[in-house]
């Protein structure tokens, strides 16, 4: 199934952020993300974990994600000599520390959930950010939210969902944020805490992809296709149907690959699924999801470049009323600045169309 997600734009952005977080002012700027929301165990985890590729979120029927995962994808040059150790994950709470080993650093994430959820269940709005390098990864910030439950188990607090639903909130009621609503397929659409919280963030539906999950285990007799084409409940930007890997699948260690060869064998021998290629499947949602972003960004440029000119506004002003205190760290940023402003005008112009590879280096 390869990368779809190729696309030569996103690693601008996330050079765009690694400056912002450098210059400490990371509030000032809102870039587009992807969340995942929906309720628990409705496979959110599990469709972040296919368009990534890899093995290693923690994922099962029952909580598993209790604080939000800021995930970001960073794609690099495959290695020349054809060496496999191209791929590696970075903790931001572990420094520069390699983790080449994907088990490994579901571990890390599990470790890490209890250090500050707990081991019963807790749920911490304290996000984990993990950077993952490879050259098989689409350049996009992906974010893993903790499920929206309804009755309180282990150490949660009887307030757990508007615990949780205000977290969400958080993220995806930033107008930057795209959101992917997951449904699982064996659910009734019309009761959905992914469209329903979607729509509260994002009323006009600008932003939102519906994805229905689990569309291999519906009730004998019946199938997604209304759903896909959004006769159920329409969605501007539409829906994507995928099969991500059952809980046996998990335990019988099935790979990624495998289960993308599975999931497309499903849909091409299904009558009730012929003609919707479109509207079916995790490359097609990768797809879709890249065309969104590109017009996203594109949309946010005029108001970057005016955030970038007041930064730089502003740090004169610092400069001019500190002095010779602050003159190497305003300067410092005004060089920063300078650096942001070119990268937004390179930035532009690979939108346009004008330039085709950019060095992000
Ligand atoms: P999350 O809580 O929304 O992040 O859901 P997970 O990704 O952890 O998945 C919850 C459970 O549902 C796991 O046991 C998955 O294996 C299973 N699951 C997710 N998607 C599918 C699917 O499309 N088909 C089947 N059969 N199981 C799925
Ligand atoms: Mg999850």
């Amino acid at each position: 199934a390869g990368a779809p997600l190729g696309s030569s734009v996103i690693p601008i952005v996330n050079k765009l952020q690694d400056i912002f977080a450098q210059l400490g002012s990371q509030s000032t700027i809102q870039l587009p993300q992807v969340a995942v929301v929906g309720s628990q165990s409705s496979g959110k985890s599990s469709v972040l974990e296919a368009l990534v590729g890899r093995d290693f979120l923690p994922r099962g029927n029952d909580i598993c994600t209790r604080r939000p995962l800021l995930l970001q994808l960073i794609q690099t040059k495959p290695r020349s000599d054809g060496g496999s150790d191209d791929e590696w994950g970075e903790f931001l709470h572990q420094g520069s520390k390699r983790f080449y080993d994907f088990s490994v650093m579901r571990r890390e994430i599990e470790a890490e959930t209890s250090r500050l959820a707990g081991d019963n269940k807790g749920v911490s709005e304290q996000q984990i950010r993990l950077k993952i390098y490879s050259p098989n990864v689409l350049n996009i910030t992906l974010v893993d939210l903790p499920g929206i439950t309804k009755v309180p188990v282990g150490d949660q607090p009887t307030d757990i969902e508007a615990r949780i639903r205000t977290m969400i909130l958080s993220y995806i009621k930033n107008p930057t944020c795209l959101i992917l609503a997951v449904t699982p397929a064996n659910s009734d659409l019309a009761n959905s805490d992914a469209l329903q919280i979607a729509g509260n963030a994002d009323p006009d539906g600008h932003r939102t992809i519906g994805v229905i999950t689990k569309l291999d285990i519906m009730d004998r007799g019946t199938d997604a296709r209304n759903h896909l084409l959004g006769k159920t409940i329409p969605l501007r930007l539409g829906y994507v149907g995928v099969v991500n890997r059952s809980q046996e699948d998990i335990l019988l260690n099935r790979s990624v690959k495998d289960a993308l060869i599975a999931e497309e064998k499903f849909f091409l021998s299904r009558p009730a699924y012929s003609g919707l290629t479109d509207r079916w499947g995790v490359p097609q949602l990768a797809k879709k999801l890249n065309q969104i972003l590109v017009q996203h960004i594109k949309a946010l440029l005029p108001n970057l470049k005016s955030r970038i000119s007041n930064a730089l506004f502003a740090t004169a002003k610092e400069y001019e009323s500190y002095g010779d205190i602050a003159e190497s760290r305003a300067g410092q940023g005004a060089l920063l600045l300078n650096f942001l402003t070119k990268y937004c005008e390179a930035y532009s112009s690979t939108l346009e169309g004008k330039s085709k590879e950019m060095s992000t280096s």
